[in-house]
C-alpha cells in the first residue's frame, strides 16, 4: 500500500496564502483571523485560510450585485451555457489537482474524489448548462369581459431573483458548491459561495479556473469563513437568496436568519435518517452489497446514506453475516492510497461524535462489526453495523452521519410504514425486494423526498432531490430548482 505523489501544483498551492476570491481575484482580509487546514488522514495542519472580514462580506456582495445588474444581466441563454460548459471542460483538465487538494482537506478517498466531486460535479455543470436556453413562461389568454372591443392577453417571465447565497458543508464541497454555482449561473443569478471552514480551497481553485472559462468577474465569489461569516453574508440586505445544504440545527438558524433579514429566499437541504427496509423475499447479495456500498462510502458521511435497516425476521440472521462478511473486506489507510477503500473521518468533531456513538451502540445494541476507533494518526474508525434492540433506540433515530448503520428485524410487512416514518426526518429511503407491486404499494406510504427500489443514494442532475419534514425546504435538480432560483413575473397587456 503506498500513497499517490502529490502533484507540484498542489504543494504550492497548499504553500500559498489563502483568503477569499472577490471579483475575479484572491484576496486577503485584512482582520480576519487565519486558520488552519487539518489533513484528517494525519491530523496536521496542511494550509492556512484568512477568514473573511465584514469588509471582506460586503465587497463580495457588491462585487455580485454589480455583476448581476452588468455583466451576467446582458449575457444571453446560449453564452452562459457556454461558460457553464467551458468550467466542466476545465474542471476535468485539472481533474488530478483538484482531486488531490480535496482529499487533503477531507479525506474522501482520492477514487471519490475524482468520480465525484470532479467527474460528477461536470457532469452537473453540463446538465444544468442545458437549461440556459429553455427557461421560459407560458401565455394566458385573460378572461376579462371586452367592453368597447379591447382585447387582453398575458404572459410570465421567470427572472433570476439576484445574488444567491450559497452555504455548502464538508462531506462533498465541490460537488454540492456545484449544484449551487450551476444551479444560479444557469438562470441568471450571481453566486457568492461559503464552503465549510474544514474544506475551504478546493471551490477557491474552481472559482479561479470560471474565470478561465470566461465567466464575469463577480460572477462567482468565494468567501471563507465560519458561521458567523454565513450569517453575515445572509444578514446582508443585498442577499437575494440563501441556498444552504448542511445540518439540520444550522439550517433551522439560516431559514430564521433568511426571513428576518428581508424576507430573503431559503432553499434548505439538510440531514436524513434515512430508512432502508429490506422485504421476505428480498434479495440479499444486492441488498448488503448495495447498502455497503452507499452506507460506509466516504466513512457514511454522505446526507443520504441508509443509517437504520429494517431487515424481515426471517432474513435478518444470513442479511447480518453478509453484512459482517463484507466489513471485514474493506481495506482502510490512506486515503492517497489507491487500493484504499475507507479513509478517516474528515474532522475531529466528526471522530469525537462516532465515539461516543459507538459508546452507544455497546450499551443498546449487539455490534456485529466495528465500533472501535484505529491506533493510528488522524480521524480513523471502524465501518461499523449494529443490530438495534429496539425500535425508539437513539441509534435509529439520531444521524450520525458516519459510518455505523443499525439494523432492526421486524415481523409483518404492515409495521414498515410505521417504523420508516418514525422520523422527524424525510431525505430519502430504499425499499429492497423482488416484488414491484408491494414496493408500489408502500412508496405513497414513504415520508422521504426521494424513495429507492432495489438501489440507494443514486442522485442525478434530472431527478429532483430534497428532504420531507425535517429534511429541508425546496428541491434541487430537475426542472424543480428553476422556482427557486426565479421570480416569476406576470406581465398583462391591453390591445
Ligand atoms: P453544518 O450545518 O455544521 O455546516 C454547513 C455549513 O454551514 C458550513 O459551511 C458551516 O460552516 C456553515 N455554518 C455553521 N454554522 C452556521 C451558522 N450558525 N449559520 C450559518 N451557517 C453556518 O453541517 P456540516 O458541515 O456538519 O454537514 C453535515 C450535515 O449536512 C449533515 O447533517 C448532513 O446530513 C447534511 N447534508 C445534507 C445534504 C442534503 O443534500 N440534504 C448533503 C450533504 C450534507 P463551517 O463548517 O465553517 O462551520
Amino acid at each position: 500500500m503506498s500513497e499517490i505523489a502529490l502533484l507540484s501544483q498542489v504543494r504550492e498551492y497548499l504553500a500559498a496564502q489563502h483568503g477569499s476570491f472577490i471579483h475575479g481575484r484572491y484576496q486577503l482580509p485584512e482582520t480576519g483571523g487565519t486558520v488552519a487546514v487539518v489533513n484528517p488522514a494525519t491530523a496536521q495542519p496542511i494550509a492556512h485560510v484568512r477568514h473573511a472580514d465584514d469588509a471582506t462580506i460586503a465587497a463580495a456582495v457588491a462585487s455580485s450585485a454589480s455583476a448581476f445588474r452588468g455583466a451576467w444581466a446582458d449575457t444571453s441563454p446560449y453564452q452562459r451555457g457556454v461558460v457553464l460548459n467551458r468550467l466542466a471542460d476545465l474542471m476535468e483538465a485539472h481533474s488530478e489537482e483538484l482531486a488531490q487538494l480535496e482529499t487533503l482537506c477531507s479525506g474522501k478517498s482520492i477514487h471519490l474524489s475524482r468520480a465525484f466531486e470532479v467527474g460528477q460535479s461536470a457532469v452537473f455543470l453540463r446538465y444544468f448548462a442545458g437549461w440556459a436556453t429553455k427557461i421560459r413562461g407560458e401565455t394566458i389568454t385573460p378572461s376579462f369581459p371586452s367592453t368597447a372591443g379591447e382585447r387582453y392577453t398575458a404572459f410570465t417571465r421567470h427572472e433570476p431573483v439576484g445574488v444567491v447565497a450559497g452555504i455548502v458543508p464538508w462531506n462533498f464541497s465541490v460537488m454540492i458548491g456545484i449544484w449551487k454555482i450551476a444551479a444560479a449561473l444557469t438562470t441568471g443569478c450571481t453566486v457568492i459561495i461559503k464552503p465549510s471552514e474544514s474544506t475551504p480551497l478546493t471551490l477557491l481553485r474552481v472559482a479561479e479556473l470560471a474565470i478561465e472559462a470566461g465567466l464575469p468577474p463577480g460572477v462567482l465569489n468565494v468567501v471563507n469563513g465560519d458561521g458567523a461569516c454565513a450569517q453575515a453574508l445572509i444578514a446582508d440586505p443585498g442577499v437575494a437568496k440563501v441556498s444552504f445544504t448542511g445540518s439540520v440545527p444550522t439550517g433551522r438558524s439560516v431559514g430564521q436568519a433568511a426571513m428576518a433579514a428581508n424576507l430573503t429566499r431559503v432553499t434548505l437541504e439538510l440531514g436524513g435518517k434515512n430508512a432502508a427496509a429490506l422485504l421476505r423475499d428480498v434479495d440479499v447479495d444486492l441488498a448488503v452489497a448495495g447498502l455497503v456500498q452507499t452506507g460506509y462510502v466516504h466513512q457514511g458521511q454522505v446526507c443520504a446514506a441508509p443509517e437504520r435497516v429494517y431487515v424481515h425476521r426471517s432474513r435478518v440472521d444470513e442479511v447480518l453475516t453478509k453484512v459482517g462478511a463484507a466489513l471485514r473486506t474493506i481495506t482502510i489507510g490512506s486515503p492517497l492510497d489507491e487500493s484504499v477503500q475507507f479513509g478517516p473521518l474528515a474532522t475531529a468533531g466528526q471522530f469525537e461524535k462516532m465515539c461516543g456513538f459507538f459508546e452507544l451502540a455497546r450499551q443498546q445494541g449487539e455490534i456485529v462489526h466495528g465500533g472501535e476507533i484505529l491506533d493510528r494518526p488522524g480521524y480513523f474508525v471502524q465501518p461499523t453495523a449494529v443490530l438495534a434492540k429496539r425500535a425508539d433506540d437513539r441509534l435509529l433515530h439520531e444521524e450520525t452521519f458516519g459510518p455505523l448503520i443499525g439494523f432492526l428485524p421486524y415481523g409483518d410487512e404492515d409495521e414498515l410504514p410505521g417504523l420508516i416514518n418514525d422520523s422527524a426526518l424525510g431525505l430519502a429511503a430504499s425499499v429492497w425486494t423482488n416484488d414491484l407491486s408491494r414496493a408500489m404499494r408502500l412508496i405513497p406510504q414513504i415520508e422521504a423526498g426521494t424513495v429507492w427500489v432495489n438501489m440507494h443514494t443514486f442522485l442525478d442532475p434530472a431527478v429532483p432531490f430534497g428532504g420531507m419534514k425535517g429534511s429541508g425546504v425546496g428541491r434541487e435538480f430537475g426542472s424543480a430548482f428553476i422556482d427557486d432560483y426565479t421570480e416569476l413575473k406576470s406581465v398583462m397587456i391591453r390591445f
